[in-house]
């Protein structure tokens, strides 16, 4: 079994793969196009489903951060967490979502939470607390998301402001490159004897009984 450390690092790595995704499309738009700049954080407002292997690798940078900081982002999680406990689809208390939720159940939370800063999120200054060891979504959110010719996921609205929606389609990332990403986590979480299908949220990532567990088991 992989010592922690190492299997974060493993983890942090994997994810980096969706920068370099963010960073080739990125590096060809066109002056204008692009709003996302530090502080801006309109998509980081909101719950929303994240593996297991992200939730390990931001449940350790917490860990990491002064004890006051720490505290800050625990209390909030809490918070976070109870706000959407009459929505949550799946067991609150272990923190993980029911693999088997219902589009309806995942609309109707979705829609609960909308509202709720995600608690790793420092406010005023929009600062990303634990930002080298966010995940995938993170790293991605602002361009859209395809496979061949279809929208996934819109691109920001703050950004590609007078684009047809031709131009936005021909910058989004390509599906398919980022579950190459995913596979890179699923394969470090499966070396390391970690279960396979496991989602959350970043706050029932550091609220959940059922992660302390996990980790003990890793270490
Ligand atoms: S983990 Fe960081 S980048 Fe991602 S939603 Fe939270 S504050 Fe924003």
């Amino acid at each position: 079994m992989l010592p922690m450390q190492k299997l974060i690092g493993r983890l942090v790595t994997s994810l980096a793969g969706a920068d370099r995704l963010w960073e080739e499309k990125t590096a060809a738009l066109r002056p204008g196009e692009l709003a996302c700049r530090p502080g801006c954080f309109g998509c980081c407002v909101g719950l929303f489903a994240i593996g297991l292997p992200e939730a390990l690798a931001l449940r350790h940078a917490v860990a990491e951060l002064p004890a006051r900081d720490r505290a800050a982002v625990l209390g909030r999680a809490t918070r976070a967490a109870e706000q959407s406990a009459a929505t949550f689809p799946g067991d609150a208390a272990a923190g993980f979502l029911d693999p088997e939720r219902s589009d309806a159940a995942e609309g109707a939370w979705f829609l609960a939470a909308r509202g709720t800063p995600c608690p790793v999120l420092e406010l005023p200054s929009g600062r990303c607390a634990v930002y080298a060891a966010r995940p995938t979504t993170c790293r991605t959110y602002g361009l859209a998301l395809r496979t061949g010719g279809e929208t996934l996921v819109s691109a920001c609205e703050l950004n590609f402001p007078a684009a047809s929606a031709a131009r936005v389609l021909a910058t989004a990332i390509e599906a398919g490159n980022l579950t190459g990403v995913d596979q890179a986590l699923v394969e470090v979480a499966a070396a390391a004897g970690l279960p396979a299908g496991v989602e959350t949220t970043i706050a029932h990532a550091l609220t959940g009984a059922a992660f302390a567990v996990l980790e003990r088991g890793l270490r």
